[in-house]
């Protein structure tokens, strides 16, 4: 794991503020866009097997269906049927907790402070939202994770772990998690590919698996639409990989770090305390919001290693007819940003992939958002070529 300074990471222009979005939102706005684009979604049909040869890729389903396909992703959770089915292995390290997160109503709760605490037995935590409450215990993984959190399971682990004799009286929703730490060996088998949970599962702590899913789509999206409109050579696809298992890889790491540090013997504990004052710096809590936020945005590509832009989001900056990069560089289409200094490609010679704007820094943004090339390469490459 690659730890920032927490002072010099790459210039990502004016970000004053963050923007949260409930998960429920966001699906809805995907769901939306899917809508608008014509994409028809099959809901209650379970994939059961897949059958992939050298032209395409044929999915079976549990109403006897078949659906034949050029390619296929596989972005069915961390139990990926597909994955399985075309023989990716999934590596990494077995569970050693049991996690439960709940939305509860509790009596005889007094002595249940709010925010995170640990004990000898585990790690709790009450709030921020009303009735929220976790539990982390090290004593293994779960007997059957498919049973239903009752409300007599969340008690008996908050007492367990707080020493209390609360009461859970109701409970509104509630997950079981563990620390199941796994990344596919190959994000690419032929015409199956994987992203999400399906490519990787990490210990939920962070609150990063769904934007690592939501990068890793981004990421194959434009490539996979380049390979099926025939701009691009399957080879593209083959960067999906090492572009996205980076991201992965240091997502599974900080989680697991974080477990870690959970733990309740005494070694742990000082190493926390340890830790707890590193982040009361300011350079210490500058690196690991950092470390937080911005695995999942960097692709190394080749050649570029070293620079502070290529490979990276886009930075946020103000074009020279005013509008920001960001309202531009969001149709699907490369954006070539123009200062007029270097050379770069005739727009009109790609104008169905390219949208060419002036603007204060020489960059060509990928339709994912990323920097393809910065001024400092002589030439700018092509789009079909980027
Ligand atoms: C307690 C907890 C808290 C979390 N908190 C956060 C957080 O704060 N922020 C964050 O970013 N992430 C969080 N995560 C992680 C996040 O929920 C997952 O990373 C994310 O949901 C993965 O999305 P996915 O689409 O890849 O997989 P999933 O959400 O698992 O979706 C897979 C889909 O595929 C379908 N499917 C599965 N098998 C088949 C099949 N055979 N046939 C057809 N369909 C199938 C499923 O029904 C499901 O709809 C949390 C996870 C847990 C457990």
């Amino acid at each position: 794991m690659d730890v920032p300074d927490g002072s010099d990471g790459p210039d990502t222009g004016p970000l004053p503020f963050m923007v949260a979005i409930p998960q429920h939102e966001l699906e809805t706005i995907l769901r939306d866009r899917a809508a608008e684009l014509g994409v028809p979604v099959r809901r209650g049909v379970a994939v059961t097997g897949v059958d992939a040869d050298d032209e395409g890729v044929t999915v079976h389903d549990d109403a006897g269906g078949t659906v034949r396909a050029r390619w296929l992703v596989g972005a069915d959770g961390g139990r990926s049927v597909v994955r399985r089915a075309a023989g990716i292995g999934f590596p990494g390290t077995d569970p050693e907790i049991t996690g439960r997160q709940a939305l509860v109503d509790l009596a005889e709760a007094d002595d249940l402070e709010p925010g995170w605490h640990h004990g000898p037995e585990g790690v709790w935590c009450v709030g921020p939202a009303p009735g929220r409450i976790l539990t982390v215990e090290f004593d293994g993984p779960p007997p059957d994770r498919d049973v239903p959190v009752t409300a007599e399971e969340l008690e008996k682990s908050l007492r367990r772990v707080t020493g209390t004799r609360v009461r859970v009286t109701a409970v509104h929703s509630a997950t079981r998690w563990t620390d199941n730490a796994r990344q596919a060996s190959a994000y690419r088998a032929g015409r199956v590919l994987l992203a999400g949970d399906a490519a990787h599962v990490h210990p939920p702590f962070g609150g990063q698996g769904l934007g690592l899913g939501l990068s890793d789509a981004m990421n194959l999206g434009w490539k996979l639409a380049a390979v099926v409109h025939e701009w691009s050579g399957d080879a593209l696809l083959d960067t999906y990989d090492p572009e996205r298992r980076p991201a992965g890889a240091e997502v599974l790491e900080l989680t697991l770090a974080q477990v870690a540090l959970m733990r309740p013997d005494p070694k742990t504990i000082a190493l926390r305390r340890f830790a707890g004052q590193l982040l009361d710096t300011r350079a210490g809590v500058n690196a690991a919001a950092a470390l937080l936020a911005g695995p999942d945005v960097h692709a190394p590509l080749p050649g570029w290693e070293d620079d502070p832009l290529v490979g990276r989001l886009a930075p946020e900056v103000r074009l020279d007819d005013g509008r920001r990069l960001a309202e531009v560089a969001r149709d699907g289409r490369f954006t070539l940003v123009t200062d007029g200094t270097v050379p770069v490609p005739d727009p009109e010679s790609d104008p169905d992939r390219t949208t060419t704007v002036p603007g204060p820094r020489p960059m060509l943004v990928r339709p994912d958002g990323v920097v393809a090339w910065s001024g400092r390469a002589p030439q700018c490459p092509r789009a079909d070529t980027a």
